[in-house]
């Protein structure tokens, strides 16, 4: 795979970013929505990007062609399974404090092509959240809890197939949420989300219960599961991967003798072991004390301070033989879950108090011995939720897309006609004048009417949306013209969707979700 194969499935998206901004990146789930820089994401938090794992979806979604979802953790886990037909799923949730608008369109899409490929599907109200964060109403959250509802569902949302609920109304992410919050405590929190001694705890148990609901579809059975959310929701997805591992049974690392070492002293014994091993004669042994030596004799192996920690390890294990080895260690595992994975251990192995080390076996397969054993003793055996990350539209007035900023986006509830008008009254990257605009060509990277072609109106087909866009950087698309096309796409799918709402409002009482708080 070539990065110039990755281009050519890249589509130009409307980069809001520019790169201008602040450096400042802080990720804050309830702050506003706002990323000046998407690329600092993929330094400082470790977001990966999409183009990463592109080549290896089967028929990617246009807003993954498009680049408008530019980033995940660990999405090569639900690629193979598609490719693989193996079980897979996607979850989000909707905190019901407003109309759904375009913004939410693009999650709800995420899940429904996921579902079409095949993967399992929920969808969920975040209520618990939007009343104790957002201090909404039960009254408030029941009427847009039912419009987020209406909209995924015209949208595609198979009902029967994929699963609709309320965080309230949700005994199993209850039950699950509590068991998670026995891992995490206060401090974590705070550290995490910037809570104080003044956060309430409605709020806390709203963060563990949305660790529930991403942990949820892997009750049944593990499986990679997505979450597409916007990257604001990355500290929620983190603390999910840290938990799904905390309540594992076993942690399986790879190690060089009986000592424990860190994942940084590892990489430079392994170095050591594999220049010794090369000069070693087939039936010869290395020792630990060997390799002391050869890290002393060096500067050519990690950093100084790890290369003196490693240092001393190996020369207080001294005779002790190299070898390269799986190691289990034991986290919650009953003692009849450790006694059987002991037994399922084939080859030569070396059992300690709290460890196992394996010595002929990979460590894939030794993964797997111990998720199975896990499940066979009432564990969860969780994988490492995944998730992919999408940019957040532009206002149509130019700066954010904020809900309290009626003219600045398009809920899915406007009146056709009111949408077509704000489209028609929208922000632009045009120039001053026609002429110039003919002589440099208008700026697409920096416009919203641009975008709105990109994320929705352009739907599936690529090339239209590069006929805009090349149009337009070209300078044979005028503003005008383009903004009443985007209005008239724009009235058009508002009153498809309105429509479809309005079949799916007859039919809601069909649906396992209710909309009726009694409290
Ligand atoms: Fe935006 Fe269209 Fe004008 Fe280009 S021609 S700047 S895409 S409104």
């Amino acid at each position: 795979m070539t990065d110039a194969d990755s281009d050519d499935r890249r589509l130009p998206a409307a980069r809001p970013d520019g790169g201008t901004a602040s450096d400042e990146v802080t990720l804050d789930p309830w702050g506003s929505a706002t990323v000046s820089d998407y690329r600092k994401l993929f330094e400082q938090f470790g977001i990966e990007a999409f183009e990463t794992v592109l080549n290896e979806v089967p028929n990617p979604h246009y807003l993954m062609r498009r680049g408008v979802i530019f980033g995940h953790r660990g999405y090569d886990a639900v690629a193979a399974a598609m490719r693989h037909d193996e079980p897979f799923a996607a979850l989000s949730g909707f905190m019901p404090t407003g109309d759904p608008h375009i913004g939410h369109k693009l999650v709800f899409d995420e899940l429904i092509w996921h579902q079409q490929q095949g993967g399992d599907a929920y969808a969920l109200i975040a209520d618990l959240e939007a009343h104790s964060a957002r201090g909404l109403s039960w009254a408030e959250i029941d009427e847009h809890a039912r419009d987020y509802v209406l909209s995924l569902l015209a949208l595609g949302f198979d009902p029967e197939d994929g699963e609709l609920y309320r965080q309230s109304r949700n005994r199993t992410v209850q039950d699950l949420a509590f068991e998670l919050g026995a891992e995490a405590n206060v401090s974590e929190l705070q550290a995490i989300y910037d809570f104080d001694g003044k956060t309430d705890i409605s709020h806390m148990q709203s963060v563990v219960t949305q660790m529930a609901d991403i942990l949820y579809p892997q009750l049944d059975e593990p499986k990679p599961t997505v979450i597409p959310v916007g990257p604001d929701q990355d500290p929620h997805v983190r603390l999910a991967r840290d938990l799904a591992a905390r309540v594992r049974y076993f942690g399986v690392t790879e190690a060089y003798a009986s000592f424990e070492a860190d994942p940084a002293e590892r990489a430079v014994i392994a170095e050591a072991y594999r220049e010794l091993r090369a000069e070693t004669a087939d039936d010869g042994q290395v020792r630990c004390g060997d390799a002391a030596e050869y890290l002393a004799e060096t500067t050519a192996v990690g950093e100084p301070a790890v290369r003196e920690r490693a240092q001393t390890l190996l020369r207080e294990a001294g005779k002790e033989p190299l070898r390269p080895r799986v190691r289990v260690v034991d986290r919650n595992a009953t003692e009849a879950a450790f006694e059987a994975l002991i037994e399922a251990i084939d080859g030569e192995k070396r059992v300690y108090e709290a460890h196992i080390d394996a010595f002929d076996l990979d460590r894939e397969a030794v993964e797997e011995l111990a998720r199975e054993v896990e499940l066979a003793h009432g564990g969860y055996g969780f994988q490492p939720p995944v998730s992919i990350y999408h940019r957040f539209m532009t206002g149509l007035t130019g700066g954010k897309m904020s809900s309290s900023v009626p003219a600045s986006h398009i809920s899915l509830l406007d009146d056709p006609e009111e949408g077509a008008e704000k489209v028609r009254a929208a922000t632009t990257g045009g120039r001053e004048t026609a002429a110039k605009q003919r002589e440099l060509g208008g700026r697409a990277d920096e416009c919203p009417v641009y975008e709105l072609y990109a994320y929705l109106l352009a739907g599936p087909d690529d090339e239209f949306a590069k006929r805009v866009y090349d149009e337009c950087v070209g300078g044979e698309r005028l503003c005008g013209d383009c903004k009443e096309q985007a209005a008239q796409l724009m009235e058009t799918f508002l009153e498809e969707h309105q429509q479809k709402r309005a079949e799916w409002a007859d039919r809601l009482d069909e649906l396992e979700i209710e909309f009726d708080t009694d409290r």
